[in-house]
């Protein structure tokens, strides 16, 4: 273990990232059974959280309310995902002083099965599953099989915590069929999902995934969808229905890039809290949160307060104040995200100044085909002036070209630097500049404003950001 540790620091000091994988990685060479036997040792257990989209702010989140209830955590830093970022963590957990009392994981989604199998999670949170990085994950199906088989394998210890407004991870779950109640051996399962329909979509968008049923393959309609093909929905044949969830979140105001206030019911009262974090997905996000934070044993009326002290994760609706303007970053990384991420920008009053950044990077996926599956077509009459930016600025381009953007509102400007430079001078003093980076583009941004002193480094947040992300 002193070796995985060294290799950690070495990494480190080496500018290899914040080395955060590192120690694991090596640790699992010297010892494949390593992190199932440090997690053994935790006397509160793990809790795991997974997603296609927010396994990062939820986690933070959970991780608010598990400190509100004096527990001492050992977590994984965001970007470290995979089994080797788990394994630093429970690594550097053994190490300290005092011992930490539980584990707290974000994992990556393709990851969680064999990070499950090991660390036999006391609560899991499964939250979404969408469209991301097709040419890393393959299709969707392959994912949901993956996750099917996990499922099938945990027993009564586990409380799962699931999404019933999302169809194909409730019925991976063993429910939202006709009939169907779980297995007697199976994990408890407990839903949740947001019931204000005032963010009720006109229809699901573009990006919707799963728009088939489950149980019976007939097509499923949503009354309303709130996110993506999440929503109330309902089967058109064999009378599958989203079941009232367990935890529910009565009612999300939204408060444009400043955050969010929920009303949330739950079997041990209502929570309510108001999140610096914003968006409807974060009210999602925030819903997991509180639903796992139960599971985990911390009293409700501690969770309200804690979720009101959670912060961005970086880049996540994350502000910097750079020249005189103020930096709004919202990673937005697959369709379903971008979606969400154009949204919340569009709750903001009167024009806009955007920077869009595009990279394709292995964190980002290669293939980026995705962009014309995002709705971008409602920030066009409100945009003031667009800087499209990274790797691929010319494929988003064409993609706001076809959309029909003006022209003389494009300016395009690959380079990260130079673009940050061009968005900010473009916009009037005091103005926000809201920033769309993919993955890698975002850690870029970031280095640019860590460079000029507007955002703390990121690696001091403990991200090393190798591993792709939630
Ligand atoms: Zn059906």
């Amino acid at each position: 273990m002193t070796i995985a540790r060294t290799a950690g620091r070495l990494s480190r000091a080496l500018g290899r990232g914040g080395g955060t994988s590192v120690p694991g990685a090596v640790l699992l060479r010297l010892d494949e059974t390593a992190p199932d036997r440090l997690a053994r040792r935790l006397p509160d257990g793990v809790v795991a959280v997974s997603a296609t989209n927010g396994k990062t702010t939820t986690a933070r989140m959970l991780g608010a309310c598990l400190a509100a209830a004096d527990r001492r955590v050992v977590a994984n830093r965001a970007g470290a995902n995979l089994l080797s970022g788990v394994t630093t963590a429970l690594l550097e957990g053994s190490a300290a002083s005092p011992r930490p009392d539980i584990g707290l994981f974000e994992v990556d989604e393709a990851a969680l099965p064999e990070v499950a199998t090991r660390l036999s999670p006391r609560v899991l949170v499964l939250m979404n599953l969408f469209r991301d990085q097709l040419d890393r994950y393959g299709e969707l199906e392959c994912l949901a099989s993956l996750w099917h088989e996990m499922i099938e394998g945990l027993g009564p210890d586990t409380t799962l915590v699931v999404n019933a407004d999302d169809h194909a991870v409730l019925t991976l779950a063993g429910l939202g069929c006709p009939g169907a109640e779980g297995r007697p051996d199976g994990p408890r399962v407990v839903t949740f999902g947001v019931d204000d329909t005032s963010h009720a979509l006109a229809e699901p968008p573009h990006a919707a995934d799963a728009t088939r049923c489950r149980c019976c393959g007939a097509e499923l309609r949503h009354e309303p969808a709130l996110l993506g093909h999440m929503g109330r929905w309902r089967c058109s044949s064999c009378g599958a229905v989203r079941p009232e969830p367990d935890v529910v979140a009565r009612s999300v105001a939204l408060d444009g890039v400043a955050g969010i206030e929920l009303s949330v019911d739950t079997p041990a009262g209502r929570v309510d809290a108001s999140i610096p974090i914003p968006g409807l997905h974060n009210a999602y996000n925030a819903t997991a949160a509180i639903a796992g934070a139960l599971a985990a044993g911390v009293p409700s009326e501690l969770i309200g307060p804690a979720l009101g002290t959670s912060v961005a994760a970086f880049g996540r609706g994350e502000q910097a104040a750079l020249s005189g303007r103020q930096l709004v970053l919202l990673l937005a990384k697959n369709p379903a995200g971008a979606n969400e991420t154009v949204r919340t920008v569009l709750l903001e009053p009167g024009r806009l100044h955007v920077l869009v950044a595009l990279n394709d990077r292995t964190a980002d996926g290669h293939d980026v085909s995705w962009i014309w599956d995002v709705d971008y077509e409602p920030l066009l009459e409100r945009i003031e002036r667009l800087t499209i930016c990274g790797d691929r600025a010319h494929d988003m381009a064409l993609r706001f070209r076809y959309a029909g953007l003006d022209p003389e509102r494009m300016h395009v400007v690959p380079d990260l630097a130079p673009a940050i430079d061009a968005a900010v001078a473009g916009a009037p003093e005091g103005a926000r500049v809201y920033v769309l980076p993919t993955y890698t583009a975002m850690l870029g941004i970031r280095e640019v404003l860590v460079d000029r002193g507007a955002v703390e480094a990121f690696w001091r947040d403990g991200a090393d950001g190798l591993d792709g992300d939630g």
